[in-house]
């Protein structure tokens, strides 16, 4: 008698990088455990989180990979990048800072993974409208000049962070097969 096949499965590692309390661990927390958590600390220990989507009928699992703060000290490692095929970088809409330290993530992805990794840009805090110093316009034409997919979100209003994380993981799902 034939064996059962093995169910397909399909595990994807992806980073998400940005300045310092942009709300990279709070999109994570959002997409993982519907959580936000104000007063977030860097969680020590923790290294990444995994969630599953179906895709064509495949469970394709995301092992989705948050700094413990490091960047504060622009120390994140090559060990973070390593085997990485969807990266969001993330900035935060209220702070123009964050937004013009997103060509120095982009050159630290470059120099730490592979070339056809999936990129998202990602203007966070979207529901602080009257803050805004960065507007839609600004990212998008980032994201075309760079070949990056584009989303604002908010991960205290939950607004497009499950969409941003799956249209990453689709997308990488695409490109495999
Ligand atoms: P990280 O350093 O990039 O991981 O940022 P955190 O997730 O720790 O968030 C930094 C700060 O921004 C915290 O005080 C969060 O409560 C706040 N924050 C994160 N995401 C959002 C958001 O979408 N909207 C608002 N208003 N605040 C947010
Ligand atoms: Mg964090």
């Amino acid at each position: 008698e034939e064996p059962e096949p093995e169910p397909e499965e399909y595990l994807f590692k992806i980073v998400i990088v940005g300045d310092s309390a942009v709300g990279k661990s709070n999109l994570l927390s959002r997409y993982a455990q519907d959580e936000f958590k104000p007063n977030s600390k860097a969680t020590i220990g923790v290294e990444f989180q995994t969630q599953s989507m179906v895709i064509d009928g495949k469970d394709v699992k995301a092992q989705i990979w948050d700094t413990a703060g490091q960047e504060r000290f622009r120390a994140v490692t090559s060990a973070y990048y390593r085997g990485a095929v969807g990266a969001l970088l993330v900035y935060d809409i209220t702070r123009s800072s964050s937004f013009d330290s997103v060509g120095r993530w982009l050159h630290e992805l470059s120099a730490h993974s592979d070339t056809s990794i999936t990129k998202m840009l990602v203007g966070n805090k979207c529901d602080l409208e009257d803050d805004r110093a960065v507007s839609v316009e600004q990212g998008r034409r980032l994201a075309e000049a760079e070949g990056l997919f584009f989303t604002e979100t908010s991960a205290l209003g939950s607004t497009n962070v499950k969409t941003a994380f799956e249209t990453v993981i689709k997308e990488i799902y695409s490109g495999i097969r």
